[in-house]
């Protein structure tokens, strides 16, 4: 595989994802484009070796037992262009919060809320990310896409079905995402770093920010309920299960406060969801993707 990309052997995954769990894997590889990403993935398929998909890692909760396998890394993947009619190109691997602000930066208005976002385009797309009441579907207009058979296509907004947080293409999982085009607005710089700051002070003010997470555990079961009211309400801010514990300062957070595991995340998730079926009758949605590599 060295030869096709860059590939690390025997990796510890701690600083690979945002809860900074401390498992590990066979291999990582880092593709710097869609080629590389194709040779890598014909040589996978010809010799048989799993693979997993990873950007950010920030919204998963990563297994504890070691992969045996390639975790493909998209961060290299990063190149990103501003187009004509306030179009811009990002490949899967760039960070929604590094574009948002590049775009703002280039009076373009659109993306304000995302800057507090630390997710990749790719996975972003995926799993419909949001925030203030916007979300990135909203600002999509095609994305270029890997299919099992390592055809490169391309699918319009109109293609995908997206809900709250969640997308066809997540659901199906029938594509490798490699680039997207958003159509964003012309806007005012300055008028956009004032709904970034008030963004940022909210999430300041509200969000665990100074531990390692993976953002809001649970999918709000409708606006009037969120599921960090219900938490709190069941009295569980403050409950620890080995080094983790659902935040004190927003319910909705479980934070690594001291070597987690994710036996540790999982275990606190199962005991959320127990107490609100039992207190609310709700079955909560987890937003973070439980991962089992076997
Ligand atoms: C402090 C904090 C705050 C957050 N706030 C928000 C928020 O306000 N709103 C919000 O929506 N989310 C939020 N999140 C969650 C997270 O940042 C988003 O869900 C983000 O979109 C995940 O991106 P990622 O690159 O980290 O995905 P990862 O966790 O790396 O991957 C998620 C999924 O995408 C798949 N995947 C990755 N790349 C590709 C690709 N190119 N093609 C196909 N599949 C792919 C992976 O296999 C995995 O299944 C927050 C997280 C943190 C830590």
């Amino acid at each position: 595989m060295n030869n096709i990309c860059e590939v690390l052997e025997n990796i510890s995954l701690e600083n690979y994802n945002t809860y900074k769990i401390k498992t590990s894997a066979k291999y990582m590889a880092f593709p710097k484009n869609k080629e590389e990403l194709i040779e890598l993935l014909k040589y996978i398929k010809d010799n048989n070796i799993k693979y997993f998909l990873l950007g950010n890692g920030s919204n998963v909760i990563l297994p504890d037992n070691k992969y045996d396998g390639v975790i493909i890394n998209f961060k290299k993947m990063c190149n990103y262009k501003f187009l004509d009619n306030e179009k811009v190109f990002v490949e899967a691997g760039v960070m929604l919060n590094k574009i948002a602000m590049e775009t703002i930066n280039n009076n373009l208005k659109g993306l304000e809320w995302a800057t507090g976002i630390p997710g990749t385009i790719g996975a972003s797309i995926l799993g419909n990310a949001g925030a203030y009441l916007h979300e990135i579907c909203e600002y999509l207009q095609s994305i270029e896409v890997l299919d099992k058979d390592l055809n490169i296509k391309t699918l319009n907004k109109e293609d995908i079905k997206f809900e709250y947080r969640n997308s066809s293409l997540k659901e199906n999982r029938d594509y490798i995402i490699l680039s997207a085009i958003l159509q964003l607005d012309n806007g005012v710089k300055e008028e956009s770093m004032k709904l970034v700051q008030d963004r940022l002070q909210r999430r300041l003010a509200s969000q665990p920010l100074d531990y390692p997470s993976a953002g809001s555990v649970f999918r709000n079961p409708s606006k009037e309920m969120p599921a960090g009211k219900l938490i709190e309400e069941a009295n569980l801010k403050g409950k620890k299960q080995g080094g983790a514990m659902i935040s004190e300062k927003h319910a909705n957070f479980i934070i690594n406060e001291s070597n987690a595991t994710s036996s540790d995340i999982k275990e606190l998730i199962c005991l959320i969801k127990d107490k609100i079926k039992e207190n609310n009758n709700i079955d909560l949605i987890c937003e973070q993707e439980i991962i089992d590599w076997d």
